[in-house]
């Protein structure tokens, strides 16, 4: 064996016992670190190493610094934002894809890395009843799937935008939203000159749902006052309470006014696999485009992010640039650096790939349903004690709540379940995040850990009570 070989091998050695034994104990740590800002700034040197450092001397400082300084995402107590895991069958993968290094921008850069995309995409498509002739492209986030979707609808409406800018625009382009939908969507309007003013914000039902009527009426006000509507954003699993937006009903209005239908299952889409919730996805044969994060809810570690669209044409053509330097590919493959704003892409098919057979599609909805059994276990512990309040309905795997004991006006009550909050996540046995609800402020309990038993959840809802009668004295 060579010399670089035989350190390679130890390294790997000592970095593979280190992930075997993280993925045996990862409540072992605290879910969130104790660490203050600068913390980690501060253990560091100002300046890059000159000359070269033993691995084992920078494993030590990963293990000394880094660590102790970690958010650990795999705690089976993280249930915060919504709560993901990475696989160890898709970490073994990452570790592959890096050591291939591949840029998967033109076929001929990776043919494995291309055609692997093309088939786990279409596995996904199949799982979650996506229709068998869309298209499925891999991004690192759904706010750049976002993104690149807002630019097909865009490309859709008025090819003369890409070439002469948005300059040549009298009209304002308009997008449609609602209060619930996530910030991308702004972030898209902002990037692709539409401008945050054209995100307009429809009014939702009690269930945090979009009314298609108010959608309706701004659509037709928006072509009375010569403005252009572009596209209608719909949401299924909302960031804050996964509130469901009424697809079909959507798509039938963005289908008569001649509107993209992107529609963000970011997180909910993957429920999609289990027969029970096919119906999330309803009506979405009449939308363009989907996006769904398996980097969300499908143990597939960060990056990975599924935009499936119904014509894929579009998309190429809203950025398709082919420089004289990468040409020469066979007519028939496909390349990927012409369906978004990257060239070089990172082969992240290989652990999605991975996950899809590791864990087996069995395997999965098991997990699916056993993480929406237990979130609707806790509603119901909520539901039985009478000073909880449940905050928003609960159909999959996150619970909205706060604690409220009567005789307290809304203002005490925010008071106290922002102290409830502190004091539940600084014991770092659990970690939960917070939303408004109707001006309300909500403790948020989501469950999306593959390793996240009935007894983490248990001690979830024994610390808030204690922390809960601690914070009310
Ligand atoms: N869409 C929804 C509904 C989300 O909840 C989120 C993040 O939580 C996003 C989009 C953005 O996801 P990403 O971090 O992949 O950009």
């Amino acid at each position: 064996m060579s010399d670089e070989a035989g350190s390679l091998r130890d390294e790997l050695d000592r970095t593979a016992a280190w992930i075997a034994s993280y993925f045996a104990h990862p409540q072992d740590y605290r879910v969130s670190p104790e660490t203050r800002p600068g913390e980690v700034v501060a253990a560091l040197p100002g300046e890059a190493p000159e000359r070269p450092e033993p691995f084992d001397a920078i494993f030590d400082d990963f293990e000394r610094i880094v660590i102790p300084a970690t958010t650990h995402w795999n705690h089976p107590r993280f249930f915060a934002y919504f709560a993901t895991s990475a696989a160890p069958a898709a970490v073994a993968a990452e570790a592959l894809a890096a050591t291939l290094d591949v840029k998967a921008m033109l076929w001929r850069t990776s043919p494995a890395a291309t055609e692997l995309e093309e088939v786990t995409m279409r596995w996904l498509g199949r799982l979650l009843g996506v229709p068998p002739q869309w298209t499925g492209i891999i991004y690192d986030t759904a706010s750049i799937a976002g993104f690149t979707a807002l630019a097909a609808a865009r490309e859709a409406l008025d090819p003369s935008i890409r070439e002469l800018g948005m300059t040549a625009q009298s009209a304002p382009l308009r997008v449609y939203v609602t209060s619930e939908t996530h910030s991308h969507v702004e972030k898209a309007a902002i990037a692709l000159g539409i401008g945050r003013a054209n995100v307009v914000r429809i009014a939702c039902d009690d269930a945090f749902r979009m009314h298609p009527a108010a959608l309706r009426a701004a659509i037709e006000a928006d072509r009375a006052a010569g403005r252009r509507p572009m596209a209608v954003v719909a949401t299924v699993g909302t960031t804050s309470t996964t509130s469901i937006d009424p697809v079909p009903e959507i798509a039938a209005i963005a289908r008569e006014h001649g509107l993209w239908l992107h529609v963000d299952a970011a997180y909910a889409g993957i429920a999609a696999m289990l027969p029970e919730f096919a119906s999330l996805l309803d009506g979405l044969e009449l939308a363009d485009s989907l996006v769904v994060n398996p980097h969300k809810w499908l143990f597939v570690p960060m990056d990975c992010s599924a935009l499936f669209v119904k014509d894929e044409a579009i998309v190429r053509r809203a950025f398709s640039i082919v420089p004289e330097f990468v040409l020469s590919t066979p007519d028939a493959a496909v390349n990927y650096m012409e369906y978004g704003l990257q060239l070089g892409r990172r082969f992240r098919a290989l652990k999605l790939w991975f996950v899809l057979r590791h864990l087996g599609a069995q395997g999965i909805r098991e997990r699916l349903r056993g993480h929406i059994a237990l979130a609707q276990e806790f509603a119901a512990w909520l539901e039985a004690e009478p000073a909880w309040q449940i905050l928003a309905p609960h159909p999959l795997s996150v619970v909205c709540f706060r604690y409220a004991p009567a005789g307290l006006d809304e203002h005490r009550l925010e008071r106290l379940n922002e102290a409830i909050l502190g004091a539940v996540n600084a014991t770092g046995e659990v970690l939960l995040s917070q939303t408004k609800i109707r001006g309300r402020y909500a403790i948020r309990l989501a469950i999306g850990n593959l390793r996240t038993r009935r007894e983490d959840v248990a001690r979830a809802w024994e610390v808030l009570r204690e922390c809960a009668a601690q914070c009310r004295a």
